[in-house]
């Protein structure tokens, strides 16, 4: 992927930090969508400011996410890959749940994601080539307890992905999902602690992992990377988890 352009949400922190560097490592122009912007900006001085840029985004925000694009490719050149990886969640049960929470979790997890690809996947598909992986959950599989919209959203993620991937294989867009499991990122860490009992919840899954332990943002970085290289040219439409056995679907 050397001096491909790919642009990568949630790059500020966690999963999305750890494959952007990863991207950069393997030769890619790497612009980082965030609403982070002090951490998008740490994330492109470990890549290297002629290689990477930070952009200020809210990917829900289609008037944003276009600018931003369209600084990206001014300097990086046309987007060939992009990984969505920004989410967010509160933990509660559905039925002690408040709906103006449900909207900012469809808002970031769903909508966002639509966004991104309505508005970064159109020049892809005029240009014929183009390679995406959407970052859903082993939630939005499995289900998890606690994270019922978010759940909802990741699921439809995977739903969306095989659709799109139907719809533009013709144009030689090609769109994976990979699904984390539980992960030691700013997210779980928040996640736990809202859940009652959340301090044991962390312990307990390291316990039911077949493997052992938490999954660590740079567990996937190497997948991000694959999906988004030319060995992955005949796949499309499929879901990978990555979660040390917990889930084996
Ligand atoms: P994180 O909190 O470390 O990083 C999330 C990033 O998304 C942050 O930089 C944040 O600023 C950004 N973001 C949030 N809302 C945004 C918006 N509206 N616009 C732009 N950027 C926004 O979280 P993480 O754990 O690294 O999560 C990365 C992805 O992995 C998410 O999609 C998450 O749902 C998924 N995931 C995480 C876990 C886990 O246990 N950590 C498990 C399964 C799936």
């Amino acid at each position: 992927m050397r001096d491909k352009a790919i642009i990568l949400t949630g790059g500020a922190s966690g999963i999305g930090r750890e494959a952007a560097i990863r991207l950069g490592v393997e030769g890619a122009m790497v612009g980082i969508f965030d609403l982070d912007e002090a951490g998008a900006r740490a994330t492109v001085e470990q890549i290297g400011s002629d290689r990477s840029a930070a952009y200020h985004v809210d990917i829900s925000d289609r008037e944003q996410v276009t600018t931003a694009l369209a600084a990206f490719e001014s300097r990086f050149g046309p987007t060939r890959g992009l990984a969505n990886v920004a989410g967010w969640d509160s933990a509660r049960l559905f039925m002690d749940s408040d709906p103006a929470v449900w909207d900012k979790v469809i808002r970031i997890n769903l909508y966002g994601s639509l966004v991104m690809h309505h508005v970064v996947v159109r020049g892809m598909a005029e240009r014929g080539f183009g390679r995406v992986v959407n970052v859903s959950s082993d939630a939005g599989r499995v289900g998890s307890s606690g994270e019922s919209v978010y759940a909802a959203c990741k699921g439809g993620i995977i739903a969306f992905t095989k659709t799109l991937a139907r719809e533009l294989a013709r144009n030689g867009v090609i769109l994976n999902v990979l699904c984390p499991g539980p992960t030691e990122t700013p997210l779980f860490t928040d996640f736990t602690k809202d859940m009652p009992g959340g301090d044991r919840l962390a312990e307990g899954l390291a316990k039911a992992i077949p493997l052992r332990r938490l999954g660590q943002p740079d567990d996937y970085a190497g997948m991000i990377a694959f999906l988004l290289s030319d060995d992955a040219a005949f796949m499309t439409g499929q879901t990978i988890s990555i979660s040390g056995g917990l889930t084996m679907s």
